[in-house]
Formats: structure tokens, C-alpha cells, sequence
């Protein structure tokens, strides 16, 4: 088993980082959710430096949250043009890091989730710029999607990704460069998420884990309640995280992530 944990861009500390590896944590996931100060979404060379150095000094491994805010799929080209530019530099710094894998969010747009043709074509235009991103620099860390939660019915709004079979389109035909990384939260905002998790399977690199009440996303430790309660689904995320899957967990409290860590490696189906 492979564990990581989500670190976010200004918590990249060398107490941190040491702890993480004392609790037996191989792998870190650097969040650059945008803070919304106005600055570059790419770190400076400094910070890029400095978290290159930490992580082999202590022998992690690296992957990249990108930041949120910058659509890929936006429908006004000119803004494109600029979100697709900006990839493309988050994807080269990725690289200077050796990360293993980027992550991307697809972003949201303004109708309803049910509008499924609006939907696929937005994807469609997410589809075409990730070719342009990955094909812009040679091997470059593999660029995985999140799957994103579905928004309650009657919101005018949706997310890009919210579908398995929209990112199973996505990814097509760039495997090779791409895949999915499964949040197991946001999965469990949605009508099924075991048929989720059995539909995307296949194409899972990475994984994203944290639990909820089935309606908001609060990023909450895996309990043996919940597993009880989703018995079927939390087996078949574990049982493949038990077979090397790597699992990030984003949970904010430490303590709470290191319950879910032993919670996981113990589970016996
Ligand atoms: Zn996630």
C-alpha cells in the first residue's frame, strides 16, 4: 500500500514533511488551490526548489493538486486561450518537481447537471485542450481528472466531471499521459457511487480519500460505521488500494488521517 497526504501550498513545512514520514506516509500531494491573492498559480522557482529538495532529502514521492479557478473548458476562447497557457506552465513546474501525476479539475458551467449535450460538449473542449497540454511537453507527469461531485437537483449550475462516462470520454485515446484519480467523497455525492467506482475502475492511477454525509463535501475520517453503512463501495476502493493503488487522503486533521490510514491498512473484506 502506498499512502500519501495533501498538503497544501503554504503548509509545505520540514516539521510536517518529517512527521508525515515517521508516520509511514510514502508520498505527498502539493495543493495549489488557488488562494485568491492575485499572484501566479505557479509557484516561484524558490518554492519549487525548496519543495523539490524536502522531498528527496526525506525520501517522498510527489504529485500536484492544480489549481482550481481555471478552466480548461471555458467557453469564451480568448479566456481559454489564457486557462490553457497557464496548464501548460503548471504542467512544465509539475515536471521540474518529477511529480507522478498532476491533477486536474474540469471546472463548472452554468446549467444544470441533467443538461447532459451542454455537458459533453464543454467536455468535448476540456478533451481537446488536454491533448494541447500533454503533447506541449515530453514526458511529462501523467495528467489525471478528478471525478466531481453532482450539485443538487434544481442548481443552475454544474460540474464538468460529475458523469462517469463524460470523463471516461475524456481521458480516451490518451491513456498513455492520462487516467483518473477517484475522490471517493465526491463519488458519495452522487445517486450511485458503487457503479461509479466499477465503471471508472479500470482507468483509476490514483485516489483521492475522505468521507461525507452523502451531501456536502466536508472531507471527514473513514469510520467502521461508514464502511458498514457503504459496505460494497468501501470495499472495492480499499481492495484496490490494497493492491498498490496509491491513496491520497485529504483530510485536514493529521491525527484524523492517520485513523483512516490504519483504518484501510487493517480492513480485512
Ligand atoms: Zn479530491
Amino acid at each position: 500500500m502506498r499512502f500519501g497526504y495533501r498538503v497544501r501550498r503554504y503548509d509545505l513545512r520540514e516539521p510536517l514533511v518529517e512527521k508525515l514520514v515517521c508516520n509511514g506516509f510514502a508520498h505527498l500531494e502539493w495543493d495549489w488551490r488557488w488562494s485568491g491573492d492575485g499572484y501566479s498559480p505557479v509557484p516561484s522557482v524558490e518554492e519549487l526548489n525548496y519543495a523539490k529538495d524536502i522531498c528527496s532529502q526525506y525520501g517522498l514521492s510527489i504529485s500536484i493538486a492544480g489549481p482550481n479557478g481555471i478552466s480548461i473548458a471555458e467557453k469564451v476562447v480568448p479566456l481559454r486561450k489564457v486557462s490553457i497557457g497557464l496548464w501548460k506552465e503548471i504542467y512544465l513546474a509539475s515536471k521540474f518537481l518529477e511529480a507522478k501525476w498532476l491533477v486536474l479539475e474540469l471546472g463548472s458551467a452554468g446549467f444544470k447537471s441533467e443538461d447532459s449535450a451542454k455537458k459533453r460538449e464543454r467536455v468535448s473542449i476540456a478533451k481537446d485542450a488536454i491533448g494541447d497540454i500533454i503533447q506541449n511537453t515530453e514526458d511529462g507527469p501523467l495528467l489525471l481528472i478528478e471525478n466531481m461531485r453532482k450539485l443538487p437537483e434544481g442548481s443552475l449550475k454544474c460540474y464538468l466531471g460529475d458523469d462517469a462516462t463524460d470523463l471516461l470520454y475524456c481521458i480516451d485515446g490518451l491513456v498513455d499521459r492520462c487516467g483518473l484519480i477517484f475522490d471517493t467523497g465526491h463519488a458519495l455525492i452522487g445517486e450511485n457511487p458503487e457503479q461509479c467506482f466499477n465503471l471508472l475502475k479500470s482507468s483509476i492511477k490514483a485516489f483521492h480519500v475522505h468521507t461525507n454525509n452523502r451531501i456536502s463535501d466536508i472531507h471527514r475520517a473513514l469510520t467502521r460505521e461508514d464502511i458498514s453503512v457503504n459496505g460494497d463501495y468501501w470495499t472495492s476502493v480499499i481492495n484496490l488500494i490494497h493492491l498498490g493503488v496509491p491513496a491520497v487522503l485529504e483530510i485536514d486533521s493529521l491525527s484524523a488521517a492517520l485513523q483512516t490510514k490504519q483504518l484501510i491498512t487493517e480492513y480485512r473484506s
